[in-house]
């Protein structure tokens, strides 16, 4: 008892040193740079077999790699939800996309501005509600295209203006967010700054200046590329994402050109038209295989031209941060808002439960308190995000949020306690590709899901997966007697963790559909 005590007595002397360095310290900076479907396969950081970008790889080599950032569910508007609020779905009231964000709730950026930070988000938003919480906002509308956007922001009344912009938007939201850097922040302050990307997210229209980048190449096709879904439940055979049957003629440059002017028009013609052109002529000849593999050509090289564009436009604003010499006191943070299958099962898209939509990139770069070239695999979520940013900024993270700041794993301190098992959960079914709403667990070396409404019906179809044994997760052992004890104690790990987030035991599959979105205050 009396070492209790002791402990303690210390634990509180050293804490008010840690708050009061923190206050000696001009409080430091933060880069949020998010984008939108964005996965490691695609980050030569994580993965260097099909893409070199040196911009995001800097940051995880002056900073950390995180292996096993997991989100809590895994679309694009939800996940964005959880990072405004570090809660859960079922608590923020986001859970699918078409919902409408609650922007009168507590989120990171309001409690950020109370303790006089400077906060601003510029490009996409996709929360249907006007953002609340920022000094400035600049966002897409609604999805937001790839070429000639329209976005909208606060007009000298305060009141949300559309404005009109020509041009490619990648490149568009790095101009605002560096003109939002130089011309528009109070240098007195600091300053949280949300720069989110539109890509590399369907329907992949590159840029201009990369239509032809990697027409010479030829990209390795992933090793479970033609999986034939058996080995597991009924949901992976249902949905509706595959390659071979689901990207459309627009998915693959095949017809249409979007919101593009008639002068990008023909920059984008002159690029594809002969691509197009050749692959009609050989398509009669061509076996199925051969379609899908031309199609994974096609699909994949897309994505990376956008993916590359991102890439560019990191590089523009970390040398801004150092020109400017704000580089030494800014935390800057790289993610997406979920993984992605870049061809993996023979699949785009995202939603599953699944490791490459599970997971996300994250990068985190904060000079002197992350050691360069550091590679984390503790379990971390978008879940911590917001406490995260709290916390850097020694703002005190309420007690309702669900996630725990990240900052002592920055410091190569991971806490004793930290997270051993992760929950999940997916709710947009009925919905876009046919994915049947589930939830899980995972330790990082089994994962238990449970399938439970398909197609507006209530089903209850379990998989169990060995991530050491089987990564790719091909087989489901559920039903295998060898892992008997591993599925109790993981059904045990769901029950707990269940508990702990407060999930209510009854998802009805007609809820989230009832809760239809509003119109956003300036759209038409
Ligand atoms: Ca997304």
């Amino acid at each position: 008892m009396q070492r209790l005590i002791f402990n303690s007595a210390a634990l509180t002397i050293l804490l008010s040193i840690t708050s009061w360095s923190h206050a000696a310290d001009p409080p430091p900076n933060i880069v949020f740079i998010f984008t939108d479907d964005h996965c490691e396969q695609a980050l030569s950081a994580y993965d260097p077999s099909r893409i070199t970008t040196p911009n995001l790889d800097r940051i995880a080599n002056e900073g950390m790699r995180f292996d096993r950032c997991y989100v809590t569910n895994s679309i694009c508007g939800p996940s964005r939800a959880v990072i405004q609020t570090g809660k859960y779905s079922h608590l923020n009231g986001f859970i699918r996309n078409g919902n409408r964000f609650n922007g009168d709730q507590q989120t990171f950026p309001k409690l950020l501005q109370a303790h006089g930070y400077q906060t601003a988000v510029v490009g996409k938003w996709h929360l249907a509600s006007t953002p609340q919480g920022y000094d400035y906002y600049d966002v897409l509308k609604g999805q937001g295209p790839y070429y000639n956007p329209p976005m909208i922001t606060a007009g000298e009344d305060g009141q949300p203006i559309t404005q009109k912009h020509v041009g490619y938007t990648t490149e568009i939201i790095t101009d605002k967010l560096l003109n939002w850097m130089t011309e528009k922040r109070d240098p007195s302050k600091p300053f949280m700054v949300m720069y989110q990307h539109k890509a590399p997210h369907r329907n992949w229209m590159p840029a201009p200046k990369y239509l032809n980048w990697l027409d010479d190449v030829t990209l390795p096709e992933p090793a479970t590329m033609y999986d034939d879904y058996s080995g597991r439940t009924q949901a992976a055979g249902r949905q509706t994402m595959t390659m071979r049957h689901h990207l459309n003629p627009r998915d693959l440059k095949l017809q249409g050109h979007g919101t593009m002017t008639p002068e990008q028009i023909k920059v984008w013609d002159a690029a594809y038209g002969p691509k197009n052109a050749a692959f009609e002529k050989a398509r009669a000849t061509m076996s199925e295989k051969e379609i899908l593999q031309w199609k994974y050509q096609r699909y994949a090289k897309d994505y990376l031209r956008c993916v590359k564009s991102v890439d560019d436009g990191v590089g523009q604003v970390l040398d801004y941060l150092d020109t400017a010499g704000l580089s030494d006191n800014t935390i800057v943070i790289y993610s997406s808002d979920q993984g992605w299958y870049l061809g993996e099962h023979g699949w785009f898209d995202k939603r599953w439960m699944y490791e490459e939509s599970l997971k996300t990139p994250l990068l985190i770069r904060w000079p002197g308190h992350v050691k360069p070239g550091t590679i984390n695999d503790d379990i971390v979520s978008n879940l911590d995000f917001p406490e995260t940013f709290l916390d850097v900024a020694g703002v005190d993270i309420p007690a309702d949020m669900q996630g725990k700041s990240l900052v002592p794993i920055l410091e190569g301190k991971t806490p004793d306690d930290w997270r051993t098992a992760f929950y999940y959960q997916y709710y947009e079914n009925p919905g876009g590709h046919n994915v049947a709403r589930h939830y899980g667990v995972t330790n990082g070396q089994h994962k238990l899901i449970h399938f439970y409404a398909l197609e507006g019906k209530k089903i209850d179809d379990w998989e169990l997966f060995d991530l050491k044994e089987d990564p790719n997760e091909l087989r489901s052992v559920f039903d295998d007697p060898e892992y008997a004890e591993v599925q109790q104690y993981m059904k045990s790990e769901l029950k707990r963790l269940r508990k702990q987030y407060a999930v209510s035991p009854d998802d009805d599959p007609g809820r989230a559909r009832r809760n239809k979105p509003k119109k956003q205050a300036g759209q038409k």
